[in-house]
């Protein structure tokens, strides 16, 4: 059996979710027919988007169901800046961005004559909060991620979206890796901002909830109209055109309530886990370092840097001994790239390629985390040996 630590690429379904779409994809009705099923798949997905709007902050009508973060992203950030004031041209993108984000900006600079501003990191994988408020005036639209997916640092989304507001720039915010594990609540972080300025857009993922692959929202602020990616039958506000995936929604609203009402037991019950590993590490192998801000970080999260040893070279061997890590965002996997993350936090190549994201999720056991602990020694051992990695570069 896998010992599966690499819950930040993709969670197990939960079992209210799987109940969920089970129950409502045995019924029948396109949820915009005016007939009886039809009205009844409506009030499924009325009652959905009620419960994942309650769960992140915001009004129902805020709530755009999409297919996941890539593509609440995408429409977030080209609907935004379709729709911005067309004397601005700049984008301010943060260092460290997951490739969603950072691709739909590059292809916005190729394609539409965006403009992207890059802000840096600290060494512990932060915003540069003071940086990103300077760069602020003038851009056309902005974009923050609340949680590094990689080395699993929290971001200040509040000061963020504050200085957005302040200075009258659309904010977007990726909070995939955060929603069902940290509070977001929308309305808080807009707080009293004008019009579409400050906090305009959130996106979320279903599959990181414990919801289907497939399923996730966009929160857009009742303010904000960001031209549309598919034009069809004008369903959701005219956002996102295209027949409701109302079992997929079900699914959603249920992993997501039980993530909020579970939040701080799953929370705790992670951090005793990952720092389980972390102390293990620190004494079986003290040259390894933990990456990412000690204190505000993901709960799951353990993001280490092994000296010469490569990390795809220990993930192989790990997969080997059973036991399922990453080295980095899960959508990277297979490209040999070094960490973009690890390189924005001021760190060299020989670094960026000897990192291992071991995350723990809701069903890790203390077994798991034995097993990762037994084989991970004996593991750094041969991958140094194996020489995959040019020596003294970090
Ligand atoms: N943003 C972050 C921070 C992520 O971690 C991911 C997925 O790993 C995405 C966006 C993309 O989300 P999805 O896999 O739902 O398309």
């Amino acid at each position: 059996m896998v010992i599966y630590l690499d819950h930040a690429a993709t969670t197990s379904v939960r079992e209210c979710a799987r109940d969920a779409w089970w129950q409502v994809s045995q019924t029948v009705g396109n949820a915009s027919s005016v007939h009886g099923a039809g009205r009844e798949a409506r009030r499924v997905l009325e009652e959905a988007r009620e419960s994942v709007a309650a769960d992140l902050g915001c009004q129902p009508i805020e709530l755009i169901f999409t297919s996941g973060g890539t593509e609440s992203i995408n429409l977030a950030l080209k609907g935004m800046w379709w729709a911005r004031d067309a004397a601005a041209s700049e984008i301010l993108l943060p260092d460290g961005e997951h490739h969603a984000t950072m691709d739909t900006a590059a292809w916005l600079a190729a394609h539409e004559g965006a403009t992207v501003r890059s802000v840096p990191l600290s060494a512990a994988g932060a915003i540069d909060t003071h940086a990103f408020a300077r760069a602020l005036p003038g851009s056309a639209l902005a974009t923050a991620m609340v949680a590094n997916n990689e080395v699993g640092t929290l971001n200040d989304i509040p000061r963020l979206a504050h200085a957005a507001a302040t200075a009258g720039v659309p904010l977007h915010v990726d909070a995939v890796g955060a929603a069902g594990i940290l509070p977001l609540d929308f309305r808080a972080l807009r707080g009293d901002a004008p019009g579409g300025t400050g906090l305009a857009a959130m996106s979320v993922s279903g599959h990181k909830v414990g919801a289907p692959v497939g399923t996730g929202a966009l929160v857009v602020s009742r303010h904000s109209t960001p031209t549309p990616l598919l034009h069809g039958g004008g369903h959701q506000r005219g956002l996102r055109s295209g027949t409701q995936d109302v079992a997929g929604a079900a699914a959603f609203a249920a992993a997501l309530r039980e993530a909020t009402v579970q939040r701080e037991a799953e929370y705790a019950a992670q951090v005793t886990l990952r720092d389980k590993i972390l102390r293990a590490v620190a004494s079986s192998m003290p040259e390894v370092e933990v990456m990412g801000d000690r204190e505000k970080r993901l709960p799951g999260n353990a993001n280490l840097y092994f000296p010469g040893a490569a990390g795809e070279t220990l993930l192989f061997l790990l997969d080997m001994a059973g036991i399922a890590v990453s080295t980095g965002s899960a959508c990277q996997a297979g490209v040999t790239e070094p960490s973009h993350v690890v390189l924005a936090m001021g760190r060299d190549e020989g670094v960026a390629r000897s990192v291992l994201r071991i995350s723990v999720g809701r069903s890790t056991s203390e077994d798991d985390v034995d097993a990762l602990i037994a084989a991970l020694p004996s593991a750094y051992e041969r991958a140094k040996a194996s020489g995959a990695l040019s020596a003294g570069r970090s």
